[in-house]
């Protein structure tokens, strides 16, 4: 085994000791343009971990499904230009063999992945013997067994650095919420695993612009760590979650304001 495996990966944690950790870039990487402008955008808004979907889990057929492993050359483009990490989802043992060929520096496991255990095994058999940061989203229904089953196996295979984010919950009648956050399961989660860092995904709580910004600020007051926000340099003309995404400017003010909360406290 070389040093580099037998090395515990840090990253997370060295991000997460610096206050409230944002992770932000478009739902899909479109086009490379599309990507690179964006993830130079937001850096610019205070990102600190740039985010494109590449496989893109759609809940009926017939849309877009996102541009496949070219993204990933993409994504290194991106990291190499603004020195960000860079993250993706990945939903199978193919997408975890790529996503760690092209360097990835962080990977995340949708929803719609979480709520199927033999899903969740083959990702954590692919992983072992890859020590990355790995984000667990809870499954879409509001499961915590599900979710720590997840965080389990995904420990289980060695990954030492395990965060979960928080996306809200598939229900039967929409109010308000895309996603309806059910703010008690998070919470539990939390009383159940104190040591797991939490972040919020306030885009796919919210389904809609208007509310990324008071979801973000009630998750920071509730002690997330951190929120990964979609956002997108043209979002009324994105491929995929056009409403929920927002500019790299309507971010920078979400972040700057949530910063200087942060200090006041
Ligand atoms: C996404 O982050 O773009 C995504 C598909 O999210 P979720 O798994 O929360 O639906
Ligand atoms: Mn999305």
């Amino acid at each position: 085994m070389s040093i580099a495996k037998k090395l515990k990966s840090s990253l997370l944690s060295s991000l997460l000791n610096k206050g409230p950790l944002f992770i932000a870039g478009p739902c899909s990487a479109e086009t490379k343009k599309q990507l690179l402008q964006t993830a130079h955008s937001v850096k610019a808004s205070g990102a600190q971990v740039i985010r494109a979907g590449i496989w893109k889990p759609r809940t009926r057929p017939g849309k877009f499904e996102g541009v496949g492993e070219q993204g990933l050359e993409w994504l290194a483009q991106a990291k190499e230009e603004t020195g960000l990490p860079i993250t993706t989802e990945v939903a199978n043992a193919a997408h975890v063999k790529l996503a760690l060929e092209y360097g990835l520096d962080m990977l995340w496991i949708g929803a719609r992945t979480t709520v199927s255990p033999f899903a969740i095994q083959e990702i954590a058999d692919a992983l072992a013997g890859n020590d990355i940061p790995v984000l667990i989203k809870n499954p879409i229904n509001p499961d915590i067994e599900l979710w720590i089953g997840a965080i389990e196996r995904i420990q289980a295979a060695g990954i030492t650095e395990i965060a979960g984010i928080h996306r809200g919950f598939s229900t039967v009648e929409k109010f308000m919420y895309r996603n309806p956050p059910i703010w008690e399961i998070p919470i539990e989660l939390k009383n159940r695993l104190p040591d797991l860092p939490i972040i919020c995904d306030p885009s796919h709580i919210s389904g809609n612009r208007e509310f990324i910004k008071l979801i973000s600020e009630l998750a920071i007051g509730y002690g997330f760590n951190g929120l990964m926000i979609e956002s997108h340099i043209d979002p009324d003309n994105a491929w995929s979650d056009a409403k929920q995404q927002i500019t790299p400017k309507e971010l920078e003010i979400i972040i700057s304001q949530i910063l200087s909360f942060n200090k006041k406290g």
